[in-house]
């Protein structure tokens, strides 16, 4: 099979809501008026960001899911995306499911495949994603103001701990793992949500890197700091732990730094200011998502985590960095 045909066979589906998809020098796409276009790629390399042995339908989903993420931390509709393939060769039985996995959920989020490029070298895959959004108000980082509350979606840490019980560095019953694993391999973009959250919350992001990384981004966007109960997150883990395996003991410790600097969760991060707290229940239930709060904006700079009775913790939080 040559790399016409893989593109016609795998990658080529009638186009729907672009004007023109893939097969010419460019896709078209067509931008309702009054919206802006949301942009964003991710990158997954093998052996970096996913084993070489995953199922490929997973990675297909992940591949874009993660992409859907940072439209979701911006409040942006999805609409279209590309796709940018190296694969070491044609493994039919292989794209064919990897194809699967991607376009399932691009079909769940109506995101149109409307080009790429293809060509041969080691696994990498690279998907940019278009998204629409009313002028002026994407979710951004730099909206954070003193006093707004801080939330996070679903249950932050989940994914870490299928990521450290694969590697073998937490001892997990098979049952548990099952549970948790598609947490890593097949995570949900937060897409409703952040649709929920236009003109509710202040600011947004996704988590890739780790809660409290992330929120630092937010932080350093907005020019404030901010004060964050580790048990809270920390609790949501240990429930989620606790239904996983009923006998969990993972230890305080080990749920704290995956909830708080896992990574790889693609849950939403987001602020609020104090009147919108009903709004923002209402959206997480509108788009059946959890939004829990756990901390609030202040005026002076950095992070300070504290525990449940406001005792500061001393623990580091480092957020994941590929050149740290
Ligand atoms: P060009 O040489 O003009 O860049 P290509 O020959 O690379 O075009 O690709 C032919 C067509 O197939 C283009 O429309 C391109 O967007 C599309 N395409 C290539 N690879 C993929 C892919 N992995 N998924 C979807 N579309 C792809
Ligand atoms: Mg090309």
């Amino acid at each position: 099979m040559g790399e016409f045909d893989l593109i016609a066979r795998y990658f080529t589906r009638p186009v729907r809501r672009a004007a023109l998809g893939v097969g010419d020098d460019c896709a078209l796409l067509s931008v309702t008026p009054g919206m802006q276009l949301a942009v964003s790629s991710d990158m997954l390399v093998e052996g970096r960001h996913f084993f070489a042995d995953v199922d490929p339908a997973h990675l297909g989903h992940k591949a874009l899911a993660v992409n859907l993420s940072d439209l979701a931390a911006c409040g942006a509709r999805p609409l279209a995306f590309t796709l940018a393939l190296a694969l070491p060769r044609v493994d039919a039985p292989w794209l064919q499911a990897f194809a699967d996995g991607l376009l399932r959920l691009a079909d769940a989020h109506q995101c149109e495949l409307v080009g790429g490029d293809t060509t041969q070298g080691p696994l990498n895959l690279c998907v940019t994603v278009f998204g629409e959004v009313p002028t002026g108000q994407a979710l951004l980082r730099s909206g954070a103001r003193v006093g707004d509350d801080i939330y996070v979606s679903g249950t932050p840490g989940e994914a870490r701990l299928a990521l450290d019980a694969l590697r073998g560095r937490l001892a997990l019953p098979p049952a548990a793992l099952q549970q948790l694993r598609p947490r890593l391999e097949q995570p949900t973009p937060r897409v409703a949500l952040g649709l929920a959250l236009r003109g509710v919350a202040s600011s947004a992001i996704d988590v890739s890197d780790g809660l409290l990384g992330d929120l630092g981004h937010i932080l350093k966007a907005s020019g404030v700091g901010a004060c964050v109960d580790a048990t809270v997150a920390t609790n949501l883990l240990a429930a989620s732990a606790q239904q996983a395996v009923a006998t969990a003991d993972f230890g305080a410790q080990t749920l704290m730094q995956c909830a708080l600097a896992g990574g790889d969760d693609y849950e939403l991060v987001f602020t609020a200011p104090p009147a919108q707290q009903a709004a923002v229940q209402a959206a997480a239930q509108a788009s059946g998502t959890r939004a829990t709060r756990i901390g609030r904006v202040e005026p002076a700079p950095g992070l300070r985590v504290v525990d449940g009775q406001g005792q500061p913790v001393a623990q580091h939080f480092a957020s994941f960095d590929h050149f740290a």
